[in-house]
């Protein structure tokens, strides 16, 4: 039957059905319906049936141009495919059978893994190509996440609920930081203080509120902190109701102190360029009189000395956002940015559990650390790379 098509004839046709549902099938080249097309797509649930209705006509082309049919195609074949529709550049299988249209994007090449999936199994339910369907069961097709987990030599420890969906995946959140806005900052002048907010809120993914709460107890800077529960540089978050600045972290982790060491909270690993920037701060900054033991201090005026609110901190990215032309700069932005890089470098996968489900617009910081171990492989790597890429 394949060999009878002339390439690219399939096509997607809209149908009025009688009872004025309007509904998408795929047509061959002779007219006639695309019978397993067809019964699939009528299966799909509304909205479902035209996406997967063009990408699955993509692929039966390209089954078409390879001289497979669904009948008989196998894994390796399919995986061949989603590299050749993914491809940035034209390989052998580039240009022939899509003449003129753009490699998919990775949310094209999701969908493309999702309906190839549903329509495979789709077939094994009506005894085609039962063995297909069977080995849709434990794998994904490949994705530009998973070539990103290869290079950093990743191997999958955990399958995401739907064996399909690319875990890797990070949606860029629309509340990123302007590009280089952190070395913008950084550069932009201001006080030590200043440059260790910004350091902080990127390489560490605080909330305002968590960094202006800190209090120097909560610094465990040194490898091998007396706490003993994180080997590196790190930090507790700890909940205080009764911070003079009135800051206080969202994140309610049961903390203590014990024989003069803050244990418990919520754990952060800390970046070379925090420290860095936190020594800075201390030694030239950081006021020898005061008693309050918090981190973040105001500089000058006749409150100096005393906690730092995070309203002001907030008002001090704000100005220097606008001294810099980047616009206004929302602390939280960092967050995001931060959850995202470090979902990206990791492949998403170890790092977030499928709950997370690797959308860095859905995961925090919090979801992150929370389903991790701070001493996992994957994730120091994927920390490391991310603080690497860093100016
Ligand atoms: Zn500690």
């Amino acid at each position: 039957m394949a060999g009878r098509l002339v390439m690219g004839d399939l096509r997607v046709q809209e149908v009025l059905g009688s009872d004025g549902r309007r509904a998408v099938t795929i047509m061959n080249a002779d007219g006639s319906v695309h019978a397993a097309a067809e019964g699939f797509l009528r299966d799909c649930a509304g909205g479902t049936d035209r996406t997967y209705g063009y990408l699955l006509v993509d692929h039966l082309r390209w089954l078409e141009f390879e001289g497979l049919v669904p009948e008989t195609v196998r894994l390796q074949d399919l995986r061949r495919y989603m590299g050749a529709v993914g491809a940035e550049f034209r390989g052998p299988y580039g240009g022939a059978w899509r003449v003129g249209k753009r490699p998919y994007g990775q949310s094209s090449l999701e969908t493309a893994a999702a309906c190839l999936k549903a329509f495979y199994r789709h077939q094994g339910g009506r005894g085609v190509n039962p063995q297909l369907a069977e080995e849709f069961k434990g794998v994904r097709l490949p994705t530009k996440a998973d070539r990103r987990r290869a290079f950093l030599g990743h191997t999958l420890r955990e399958l995401p609920t739907n064996p399909l969906r690319p875990a890797g995946t990070v949606r860029r959140h629309p509340k990123m930081p302007p590009d280089g806005a952190r070395r913008e900052l950084v550069k932009a002048g201001g006080s030590a203080r200043d440059r260790m907010v910004v350091t902080w809120l990127a390489d560490g993914g605080f909330r305002i509120g968590e960094l202006c709460g800190l209090h120097l107890a909560d610094l465990h800077l040194r490898e091998g902190a007396a706490c003993g529960e994180c080997r590196t540089a790190h930090v507790h978050i700890c909940h205080r109701e009764t911070n003079p600045n009135r800051s206080r972290a969202k994140t309610k982790h049961p903390w203590r102190v014990e024989a003069e060491t803050v244990r418990g909270g919520a754990i952060r690993r800390v970046s070379p360029a925090m420290i860095h920037t936190y020594f800075e701060y201390v030694t030239v900054e950081y006021p020898r009189d005061t008693t309050h033991g918090m981190l973040l201090v105001q500089l000058h005026g006749p409150r100096r000395g005393e906690p730092w609110a995070p309203a002001a901190a907030r008002g001090m990215l704000r100005r220097a956002g606008l001294r810099s032309e980047l616009g206004r700069i929302n602390p939280h932005a960092f967050r995001h940015a931060f959850a995202s890089a470090v979902l990206d470098a990791s492949g998403g996968n170890t790092v977030v559990a499928r709950d997370a489900g690797g959308w860095a617009s859905a995961a925090t910081v919090d979801e992150i650390y929370g389903h991790v171990d701070v001493h996992d492989p994957v994730f120091s790597a994927a920390l490391s790379a991310v603080w690497e890429q860093r100016p």
